[in-house]
């Protein structure tokens, strides 16, 4: 299929050769190979920017993507009593540090800066972090936390901007750059690097800026005050839309209604779909997931992996761990997934 445009959908692109008038990217389809063509390559592989750039090293389009990994370690707690707001405590070594509510019954305290090379996807909060997060968080709290509080630890790795002045990761800049490379041929591949989840929508039109000239005609910027999916709450007003799904599904427990529509909003009637009792959101496991919610996830939101489900789209997997639970509840979603899925 030769389209405008085609999203990987998930699935992994593991080559991108550059045509005369198209890329054809080919992906790893659980197994099995696809490919597709377009006539733009965004790159938008975030902490493996440079690895998907690199697949089409070689092609003149392609220009090499460098970036720093500096890796980012949280710990979650139990709510800690009476922060029930977020707090940023300033550290000793001038770095701030932040304390926040975190679903209904937890506390997240981040983030650390260390630069790694190597894999992100193996990038995990070292013994190191815990201490110096837990250490930075007692400086400020009357009942001192332990390691023994942690219930769950997690780090993610921010992909900035090389530069090769800077050693201080803390000093890195935040900001998003693009990369765009063989415009002048109508076959670009433009690449994203860092950014930020606030600013992402200014970054997304900065990308149809930057494209815009390979695509005569195409419409001006549309989204500014497009809600997305899910958010058109109606007047905004959150507490008021649960209450009227409480009424509307009494048979849902209050927990399960709050979580629901805390990861949906609007669309959490599209989740309980035809269901008219709580049985028939099929099994339920803590945090306010159900069989339901997963085959929801799996068909609408790209979900492919038991972790997808309890650790990405929602956080059910830190209300299993509280409760003891996580190994069972996470064999019982597997079990849920379509095929033979991680
Ligand atoms: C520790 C930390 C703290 C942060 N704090 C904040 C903050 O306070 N505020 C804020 O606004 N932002 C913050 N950010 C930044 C924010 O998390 C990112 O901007 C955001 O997650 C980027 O989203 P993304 O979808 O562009 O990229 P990512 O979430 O990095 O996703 C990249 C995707 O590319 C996929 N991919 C990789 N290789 C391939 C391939 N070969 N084929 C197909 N897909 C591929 C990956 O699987 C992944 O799903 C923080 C980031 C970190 C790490």
């Amino acid at each position: 299929m030769r389209g405008l445009w085609c999203s990987t959908r998930g699935w992994r692109v593991t080559a991108l050769a550059r045509g005369d008038e198209a890329w054809t990217a080919t992906l790893d389809v659980g197994g099995r190979t696809e490919t597709c063509q377009a006539r733009v390559v965004v790159n938008a592989a975030g902490p493996w920017a440079d690895r998907v750039a690199a697949l089409a090293r070689g092609n003149a389009a392609a220009a090499a993507v460098q970036l720093r990994l500096v890796k980012g370690s949280h710990i979650v707690v139990p709510r800690i009593a009476g922060a029930e707001a977020g707090f940023l405590f300033q550290n000793i070594d001038g770095r701030v540090v932040f304390v926040l509510p975190f679903e209904t019954a937890f506390t997240l305290i981040g983030t650390t800066d260390v630069a790694i090379s190597g894999s992100p996807a193996v990038a995990t909060c070292s013994a190191e972090e815990e201490a110096y997060l837990l250490a930075a968080a007692n400086r400020f709290l009357a009942r001192p936390l332990e390691r023994g509080d942690i219930v769950w630890r997690f780090a993610g790795v921010r992909p900035l901007q090389a530069d090769e002045d800077q050693s201080n990761p803390s000093a890195l800049s935040r900001d998003y750059a693009l990369d765009l490379s063989g415009a002048g041929a109508g076959t670009a591949m433009l690449s994203i690097i860092g950014g930020k989840v606030t600013t992402y929508r200014r970054l997304a039109e900065a990308v149809m800026d930057r494209l815009a000239p390979l695509f005569p005609g195409l419409r001006p910027a549309w989204t500014a005050s497009r809600p997305l999916p899910g958010g058109d709450i109606p007047n905004g007003d959150f507490d008021l839309y649960v209450e009227g799904l409480s009424r509307l599904y009494a048979w849902v427990p209050e927990a399960m209604m709050l979580a629901l529509a805390r990861r949906h909003g609007t669309a959490t009637r599209e989740v309980i779909g035809d269901a008219r009792r709580l049985e028939d959101m099929g099994p339920l496991f803590p945090g306010g997931l159900s069989a339901r919610e997963v085959g929801y996830l799996v068909a609408n939101e790209w979900a492919m992996t038991a972790d997808d489900i309890l650790w990405r789209r929602t956080k059910a997997g830190l209300h299993a761990t509280l409760a003891g639970c996580e190994e069972d509840v996470t064999a019982a979603v597997r079990a849920l997934l379509p095929s033979k899925r991680p």
